[in-house]
Parts: C-alpha cells; sequence; structure tokens
C-alpha cells in the first residue's frame, strides 16, 4: 500500500523537489500550497501525479480544512515534511520586532500548528515520520555567529520542537527529526548557493524512506549533526 506525504510550501525550491522525489518513490503526495494555482502549475512542470492541496501555514482556519481533507479522503498520514519558511534578513540589535514576529510565525508556529492538527492521522500510520526542515543557520554555533536573527531564532526553536517532541513520544512509532539541506539554489538560497535542489531534498527523502534512523536528532547529508 502507498504510503502518503504531506510536503508544505511544495510550489516551488527545496518543497517541490521533495515532492518529486517522494512521488518517484512511489507516494502518494499531497503537495501543499498557499496559492493552489502555483501549486498546479509546480506539479505540472513536474508532470507527476500528485495532489495540490490549499495550504497556508499562518493560518489555522487553512491548517484546519487541510487537516479535515486528510482525515476524510485519506484518513492518514505516514510522512508530514514541515519545509514551508520564510528568510528574514535583520540582527539581533535592530529589534525589528514585526519581522521577528513574521518568520516565528511561519517557520516555528506555522510548523508546529499543522502538526497539532496531524497529529492524530500521523498516530494512524504504522511508520509516521516528522520531518522538519531546519538549518545549520540555526544550530547553536550557528547563532552565535549573528545574523538573520529571526531566521535563526526560529530554526532553533524548531529544532527544540523536534527534540521536545521525540523526547515525550519515546519509543512511540512516531518519529520526528530535524534536517538541513545545506546551501541550496533556490529563492531562498540564492543563485549563488552551492547545492542544486536535488542535494536539499535528498536527506528528507531519505528521512521519509529508510529504515530505524533514530528519533529527535538533526541530520545533513543523511549523517547526524550537532543541534
Ligand atoms: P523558497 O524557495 O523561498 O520556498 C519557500 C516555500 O515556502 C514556498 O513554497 C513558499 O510559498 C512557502 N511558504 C512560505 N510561507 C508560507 C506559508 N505561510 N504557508 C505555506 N507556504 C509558505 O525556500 P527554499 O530554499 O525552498 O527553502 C525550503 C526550506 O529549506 C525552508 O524551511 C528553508 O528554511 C530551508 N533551508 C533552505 C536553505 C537554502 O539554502 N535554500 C538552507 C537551509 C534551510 P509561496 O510561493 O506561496 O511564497
Amino acid at each position: 500500500m502507498s504510503k502518503i506525504a504531506v510536503v508544505t510550501g511544495a510550489n516551488r525550491g527545496i518543497g517541490k523537489e521533495i515532492a518529486r522525489q517522494l512521488h518517484e518513490k512511489e507516494f502518494i503526495v499531497i503537495a501543499g500550497s498557499r496559492n493552489v494555482d502555483k501549486g498546479l502549475k509546480a506539479i505540472s512542470d513536474l508532470n507527476i501525479d500528485a495532489e495540490v492541496s490549499q495550504l497556508d501555514i499562518n493560518d489555522e482556519q487553512s491548517i484546519v480544512e487541510f487537516a479535515g481533507h486528510m482525515k476524510k479522503d485519506y484518513g492518514r498520514v505516514d510522512v508530514l515534511v514541515n519545509n514551508a519558511a520564510i528568510m528574514g534578513d535583520k540582527n539581533m540589535l535592530d529589534f525589528d520586532l514585526v519581522q521577528m514576529r513574521q518568520v516565528l510565525e511561519t517557520n516555528f508556529w506555522g510548523a508546529v500548528t499543522l502538526t497539532k492538527y496531524l497529529f492524530p492521522l500521523l498516530k494512524k500510520s504504522d511508520d509516521a515520520r516528522l520531518i522538519n526542515v531546519s538549518s545549520g543557520m540555526g544550530d547553536i554555533g550557528g547563532m552565535q555567529s549573528g545574523g538573520y536573527a529571526a531566521y535563526r531564532m526560529s530554526k532553533w526553536m524548531l529544532n527544540g520542537f523536534t527534540m521536545l517532541l521525540a523526547g515525550e513520544l519515546g519509543k512511540n512509532k512516531i518519529k520526528v527529526y530535524s534536517m538541513c539541506p545545506g546551501w541550496v539554489r533556490t529563492d531562498m538560497g540564492g543563485a549563488g548557493a552551492s547545492r542544486s535542489v536535488e542535494q536539499g531534498a535528498d536527506t528528507a527523502v531519505w528521512l521519509a524512506t529508510a529504515e530505524n534512523i533514530p528519533s529527535g536528532k538533526f541530520y545533513r547529508d543523511r549523517r547526524e549533526v550537532k543541534y
């Protein structure tokens, strides 16, 4: 039986490529996109058979409706990839409260809220995996180098979410992971980045498919790295 994967922010960048690779591995892919037309265009570009579903992770109503649709039409979720995120370029010293709220609202709070509403469906899977797309910019060393304050904090908190949830789940069948795609050529990473989207998506797809990967850890290039 095919596994069911939800990918947020699947209309471009790394999320679109994660959707493509999971489809290639015979998952039923639900591509979350806050703008459905952009999502449909992405899936048409890829020429894959994936469902596009409206999903704005900043909008609790959109999340509730999405979760209702998943419950009614699929009844379970095997893999949730919390990929959607935004960047913020301000330093901590700028104390840009608006940017901090926006970035934390999307990158941390959006991921936590979607996970909350899909959790009952993850529990229905025999092999559930929650994959939080984080960043080396949110590891402890990255925090100390400063800059991109809101983004770093958001990924640091997302890593905390991974650790807390995995810790509380213990030996439960639901596995929780953080991963860093590296510096990837997307709208966020820019044209000068060192990696392709294929490389950026690889570890997330490995976490979705390989056996016996320890829960609660942070991964990059298919290896555990320090938080
Ligand atoms: P990207 O090209 O900027 O794409 C971001 C995606 O997130 C878009 O699909 C965007 O949708 C979506 N998104 C943003 N806010 C959303 C919301 N409120 N609801 C739903 N979707 C929303 O970024 P990317 O480079 O692919 O990054 C993907 C992930 O990798 C992110 O978590 C990022 O932090 C992480 N990452 C990237 C790099 C890098 O070098 N690129 C490095 C480390 C980590 P719209 O088109 O509607 O805006």
